[in-house]
C-alpha cells in the first residue's frame, strides 16, 4: 500500500496532524512560494505534441487540484483521490461505474441527496436500490442479490448518529464481488479511515468539515487501488464535475487545521451531549460517545473519537421545537454542518420534512427532533444559548 503513495517529501510516515498540512504540499519549485498557488489557467504548453510536463487541460488535472488529491488520499490512508465540484459530484461518480441491471444495497438513512440520486436518476437507467437497515447486518446480507454491485453505507448517519460496521459490511461487499462505498463526511478521516477496515471507496462532502468553514462546495473520493482509481478519473474527466482552483485552494487551506477542529468539535459535542442528556427539557439525547447510544462500543473501535454532530429530541411538539431553533442565536438555524460556527435545524420541518409524517416517526424523527452542528465556540455559551431558547419555547 505505502509505495503507491502518491505522496511526497518523507512525510508518509508522519502522524495525521503532520499530514493535513504537508501532505501533497511542497514550495513551488520556481518561487519558493509556501502555500500550493491558485493555478487559475485551463491549457498548458507542450514542448512537442504530446510532449507535456504532467498537464494538458485543466478539468483532466491541475496543479491546485493535484496537490489536494494528494493531501486527502494521505488523509483518508489511500493511494489515490479525486476531487469534484460538489459531494454530489462525486457520488455520481461511483455510481458511474455501475450498469444497467446492477442492483445497491443502501442504508435506509442516507444523505437525502444519496437517496434521491439512486431513486429519481439511476432508477431509470435500471438501476435499482434496496434501502436497509445497515445496522443489521443479517438484512444486508438478505438485500444482496447476484446483481450486486455496490454497497453503500454512511457512519455515522444523519440525524440519529446509527454507527454502521465498516469492517463487517465490507466483507459482505467484497463475499458478493461488490464494492463496498463509505460516506465518511461525518467522521472525517481524523477521526475514522474506512479504507484501513476493507472500505473500497471513500466518500467526502469536502463542503464540510473539510472545507470546514462554510464557504466552498466540494467532494472527494478516495481509494487504495490504482485500477479503481483509474476508472474513477476516466468518469472524472468525462463526465467533467471537477472544482476549480479557487476552490481547491480553500479547502487545502481547510485540510490543515482538521485535526485542531475536530479535537475541539469532539470536546464541545461531548460536553453538550452530557449536558442535553441530563436535562428536564430533553427526552432523549444521540451522540455515539454517550453510553447509552446503542452502537457506542463500535464506535469506540472504529472511531478515534464520536465527532461534532448530535441530535436530540426536544420535548414538546413540532411548533415548540421550531421556537427553539429560531431563538438560538449563537447557534445558526440553517441546513449544512462542518464548519468553525454551530448550526441548528429541524429535520421534521426541514432536511426531513418530505417524509410521510407515519413514516418519519416510525423511524424515529420526532416532530421535537432537533439536530446540531457543534461549532468550536466556547462551550458555556453554547449550553447558555440553548437554555434560553428552550425557555422560550415553554412560554
Ligand atoms: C452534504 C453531504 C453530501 C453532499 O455533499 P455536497 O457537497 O452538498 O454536494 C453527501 N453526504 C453527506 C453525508 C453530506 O452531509
Amino acid at each position: 500500500m505505502d509505495d503507491q503513495r502518491r505522496t511526497d517529501g518523507g512525510i508518509d510516515d508522519a502522524r495525521i496532524e503532520t499530514r493535513a498540512i504537508h501532505a501533497g504540499q511542497e514550495p513551488d519549485p520556481e518561487t519558493g512560494a509556501l502555500m500550493t498557488p491558485i493555478h487559475a489557467n485551463s491549457t498548458y504548453e507542450q514542448d512537442g505534441p504530446g510532449d507535456h510536463r504532467g498537464f494538458e487541460y485543466s478539468r483532466t488535472g491541475n496543479p491546485t487540484r493535484t496537490d489536494l488529491e494528494e493531501n486527502l488520499a494521505s488523509l483518508e490512508s489511500g493511494s489515490h483521490a479525486r476531487c469534484f465540484a460538489s459531494g454530489m459530484g462525486a457520488i455520481n461518480t461511483v455510481l458511474n461505474l455501475l450498469s444497467a441491471g446492477d442492483h445497491v444495497v443502501a442504508g435506509d438513512d442516507v444523505y437525502g441527496g444519496t437517496h434521491r440520486i439512486l431513486t429519481q436518476v439511476y432508477d431509470q437507467y435500471d438501476i435499482e436500490t434496496t434501502f436497509v437497515d445497515t445496522t443489521d447486518l443479517d438484512a444486508v446480507r438478505e438485500a444482496v442479490r447476484e446483481e450486486t454491485a455496490l454497497i453503500w453505507i454512511e457512519t455515522p448517519t444523519n440525524p440519529l448518529m446509527n454507527v454502521n460496521d465498516i469492517a463487517a459490511l465490507s466483507s459482505i461487499a467484497a463475499d458478493a464481488d461488490a464494492l463496498c462505498a463509505v460516506d465518511n463526511t461525518f467522521a472525517t478521516p481524523y477521526l475514522q479511515r474506512p479504507l484501513e477496515h476493507g472500505a473500497d471507496i471513500v466518500v467526502q462532502s469536502l463542503t464540510k468539515y473539510l472545507g470546514g468553514h462554510s464557504d466552498v462546495i466540494g467532494g472527494a473520493l478516495i481509494v487504495d487501488d490504482a485500477d479503481l482509481d483509474e476508472r474513477l478519473g476516466f468518469y472524472q474527466n468525462s463526465v467533467g464535475a471537477t472544482p476549480g482552483p479557487f476552490d481547491c485552494f480553500l479547502v487545502l487551506r481547510g485540510t490543515k487545521t482538521l485535526p485542531v477542529r475536530m479535537d475541539r468539535h469532539c470536546e464541545n459535542a461531548a460536553a453538550l451531549a452530557e449536558w442535553l442528556d441530563a436535562h428536564e427539557d430533553v427526552d432523549r439525547v444521540y451522540y455515539p460517545g454517550l453510553d447509552s447510544h446503542p452502537q457506542h462500543e463500535l464506535a469506540a473501535e472504529q472511531m478515534d473519537d464520536f465527532g461534532g454532530m448530535l441530535s436530540f429530541a426536544f420535548d414538546g411538539t413540532l411548533e415548540e421545537a421550531s421556537t427553539v431553533v429560531r431563538e438560538t442565536e449563537v447557534f445558526t438555524l440553517a441546513e449544512s454542518l462542518g464548519g468553525v460556527e454551530s448550526l441548528i435545524e429541524q429535520p421534521a420541518a426541514m432536511t426531513h420534512a418530505a417524509i410521510p409524517r407515519e413514516e418519519r416517526l416510525a423511524a424515529g424523527l420526532t416532530d421535537g427532533l432537533i439536530r446540531v452542528s457543534v461549532g468550536i465556540e466556547h462551550i458555556e455559551d453554547l449550553k447558555k444559548d440553548l437554555q434560553t431558547a428552550f425557555e422560550a419555547a415553554r412560554e
